[in-house]
């Protein structure tokens, strides 16, 4: 399976990030040895001195397409979860100043933790769903997928015109603003609509 993964999808998250304001999907991807399951605890890698969270909603999908309709785009995912996409900010900030490829600040092992997930059929609205994380108790990002650039939808029909996608990838869809640091000793708590679906510790 692969992790496909999309940056500077929240306007506020962008504008936090001094970073232009996409008229495209911006995509990335990670490796499978970037999940990081079952709660397990993350351990801070030795590379990097600023691994920031990105609390993201995350799509699965159950249908392998090539060149997805954005109106038949439903059809190839039923389960939304949520994510971490763990980045190495100090690592990306020198890679984007060389304009260099940010596979180290952003793919690296265990950098994607994955709670469980929900049937999409338990939501109402796809395009109207909460989701937030907190650190030690405190909430630090509460996003809702209404405030996304590019909705669902949009970005399967848009990564599958160069990506075919398979059964079993994840779409991580971006992160709303209020990222920050980790630091060994932290909690974090992943909800969607007030539900813990992710919850582990940095160690
Ligand atoms: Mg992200």
């Amino acid at each position: 399976m692969k992790i496909i993964a999309i940056g500077r999808n929240y306007i506020n998250h962008a504008k936090e990030m001094n970073s232009p304001i996409p008229t495209e999907p911006v995509v990335f991807m990670k490796p499978d040895t970037a999940l990081l399951r079952s709660n397990d605890p993350f351990y801070y890698p030795e590379f990097s001195k600023e691994i920031h969270y990105e609390v993201e909603l995350v799509v699965k999908i159950n249908k392998v397409g090539k060149h997805i309709q954005e109106k038949f785009a439903h059809k190839y995912y039923n389960e939304i979860g949520i994510g971490i996409d763990f980045t190495a900010r100090d690592v990306q900030r020198k890679h984007k100043q060389k304009g260099l490829p940010w596979e180290k600040a952003k793919s690296f092992d265990y950098s994607a933790p994955i709670g469980k997930f929900i049937d999409k059929s338990k939501f109402n609205d796809l395009n109207n769903i909460k989701f937030s994380l907190e650190i030690n108790d405190k909430i630090v990002q509460a996003g809702n997928t209404k405030d996304m650039i590019f909705n669902i939808d949009n970005l399967i029909a848009y990564v599958s015109k160069y990506f075919t996608l398979k059964i079993g990838d994840l779409i991580y869809t971006g992160t709303p603003e209020g990222v920050g640091e980790i630091k060994i000793g932290d909690k974090l708590n992943a909800k969607i609509e007030n539900e813990t679906l992710l919850d582990f510790e940095i160690k």
